[in-house]
């Protein structure tokens, strides 16, 4: 195999940043014209995150294959500029979903099946599973989630244990990245939690080749020897992670520590430069803004960012592609109501309406949007908002006064949004998954669709083309009844199925920019290539800020 394997895994406590550090560290190495791909291995039992509540979980990012995965593959497909799939995330439920899966049909002819080596054999082939065809690429960087020390976590760890000698030492790095807390009383940085980490790791047999430090600041050299010391590491092979204003400036805090050298020299990669301009320049630009725009995000997570964190870095790409910093508000849309929008909206330069699930916020985010048309403020409706959208048309302008979505009212006479069962059976990727089970997983339209462009539309100007792919995750769809009646009204459909099925964006005409997809464009949006209708919205808000300086005042 050529695939070369880099393990990532954590000590001390958790968020220190594990998912960027290997995203930074992909990008690094795919500057030096190394191949990579990377995966995250979590260790909680949830088959997939699909069904965890987004205030415990944040996001769930959807590849384009439709799997449903942790948030950190979207760091990964933004910083690499790649697409991933499911071959990119697994949990311990789903590898024991998997043996549990074998042992009922006979595969183990009646051996005892026990977590070493049946769970870790699972574990270590979908790893492998990286290395295999034509296309593997030089490196694979294996995330492992949690922290070490954690019970869940075993598994995975023996798994990579074995890995080492079954792969043979060049074809394998241990990253392990530890907190070194600086106590400002005493004055110095503590390297105890980084010992006793790296302790814990070693009971179980790993040693780590590279110790990346998190750190406020960088530490001094004596010090960084000193953890080399202890924890048994090349003094050259402790680095900092220190805290960046801007979490894209990682990779060029890395490239600056020497990090990426030493992985290609302790892997035996190719030693080339990076070539890391093109990404310089964008960290420039997001340092150096011309100006700035508010947009205020009208949703239900408003005090967990982390459940939005592809559409904040998607806002963050389209701030970037206009030279503006974007300023968010983050306002709760159940406080939301005809009296107090105005008050609560004032003074932002665009709205927007994320997805979501349930009723619950749905009147707020109905209001909002009413108030993004009424006022020409610049509107973009993604998924459950694009929804509420076409809610809020057909009851305000097309005079459909109980217009609701089927989920959110059984009994509305003018259901707009609605279940489209007969197109799913045929249809989606997940047929065999809504099979097995009963409801809740496997019953939505996931992962990337093709979508038709009309031409003179706000997309069309946006994409450049006629046909995109975006990617899914909803139930429910535009109810086609409703399609001409709105249409006269002024609603137009700016995206379509191919087959003119399915209503994916929709429009309006005489607004300064008022936009709904049915998709999920954040999670295709990259800090080098800002998703185009980030980028246009963000426009949008730019001209509605200009236009609003100009005029008098009252
Ligand atoms: N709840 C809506 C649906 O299932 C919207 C989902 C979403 O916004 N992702 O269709």
């Amino acid at each position: 195999m050529k695939t070369k394997f880099i393990f990532v895994t954590g000590g001390v406590l958790s968020s220190l940043g594990k998912g960027l550090a290997a995203a930074s560290l992909g990008a690094l190495l795919k500057a030096r014209n190394i191949s990579v791909t990377i995966q995250k291995l979590d260790p909680y039992i949830n088959v997939d995150p699909g069904t965890m509540n987004p205030f415990q979980h944040g996001e769930v990012f959807v590849t384009d294959d439709g799997a449903e995965t942790d948030l950190d593959l979207g760091h990964y497909e933004r910083y690499l500029n790649i697409s991933l799939s499911h071959k990119n995330n697994t949990t311990s439920g789903a590898i024991y979903n998997n043996v549990i899966a074998k042992e009922r049909r006979g595969d183990y002819l009646g051996g005892t099946v026990q977590v070493i080596p049946h769970i870790t054999d699972e574990i270590k082939r979908f790893v492998l599973a990286l290395g295999e065809g034509e296309d593997a690429p030089d490196v694979a960087i294996i995330e492992i989630g949690g922290t070490v020390g954690d019970i869940e976590g075993l598994p995975f760890l023996e798994a990579i244990r074995q890995l080492r000698s079954d792969l043979g030492r060049d074809n394998c790095l241990n990253i392990h990245l530890t907190l070194v807390p600086y106590l400002r009383a005493a004055g110095e940085f503590k390297t105890k939690p980084t010992q006793h980490s790296v302790k814990e790791l070693l009971s179980i047999g790993i040693q780590p080749d590279i110790i990346l430090c998190r750190c406020e600041q960088v530490m001094p050299d004596d010090l960084r020897k000193k953890i080399a010391l202890f924890c048994n590491v090349d003094p050259d092979a402790v680095f900092c992670s220190i805290d960046v204003g801007n979490i894209y400036e990682l990779p060029l805090s890395f490239f600056e520590e020497g990090f990426d050298q030493k992985v290609a020299i302790m892997m035996r990669l190719p030693a080339r430069n990076a070539h890391l301009e093109p990404w310089r320049e964008m960290v420039y630009n997001f340092a150096h803004p011309k100006g700035e725009v508010t947009i205020a995000i009208v949703g239900k997570y408003v005090d967990l960012k982390e459940a939005y964190k592809s559409l904040h870095e998607a806002l963050m790409h389209g701030g970037v592609a206009n030279r503006v910093a974007v300023n968010l508000r983050y306002v709760n849309s159940e406080q939301i109501d005809d009296k107090t929008a105005a008050s609560l909206l004032a003074g932002v330069d665009g709205i927007l309406v994320p997805g979501g699930f349930g009723y619950r916020g749905v009147e707020g985010k109905v209001c909002a949007i009413r108030y993004a048309r009424e006022n020409r403020i610049p509107f973009f409706g993604i998924c459950l908002g694009m929804q509420c959208a076409v809610i809020e048309f057909a009851r305000h302008v097309a005079g459909l006064e109980d217009a609701n979505s089927a989920g959110f009212d059984k009994h509305s006479a003018n259901k707009v949004i609605y279940l489209m069962t007969e197109w799913y059976d045929v249809h989606t990727k997940n047929v065999e998954r809504r099979n097995e089970t009963s409801d809740k997983g496997g019953t939505m339209r996931l992962g990337a669709y093709p979508c038709k462009i009309a031409p003179d539309t706000r997309a069309a100007a946006a994409y450049g083309t006629d046909l995109v792919h975006e990617r899914h995750r909803h139930r429910y769809e535009f109810n086609n009844a409703f399609k001409d009646l709105l249409a006269e009204k002024g609603l137009v459909y700016s995206g379509v199925s191919p087959d003119d099925s399915l209503v994916e964006i929709i429009e309006l005409k005489d607004h300064p920019w008022f936009l709904g997809c049915q998709f999920h464009p954040e999670f295709k949006s990259r800090p080098m290539q800002p998703h185009p209708l980030f980028r246009d919205f963000i426009r949008a808000a730019v001209e509605q800020k200009a236009s609003k300086g100009q005029k008098p005042q009252d």
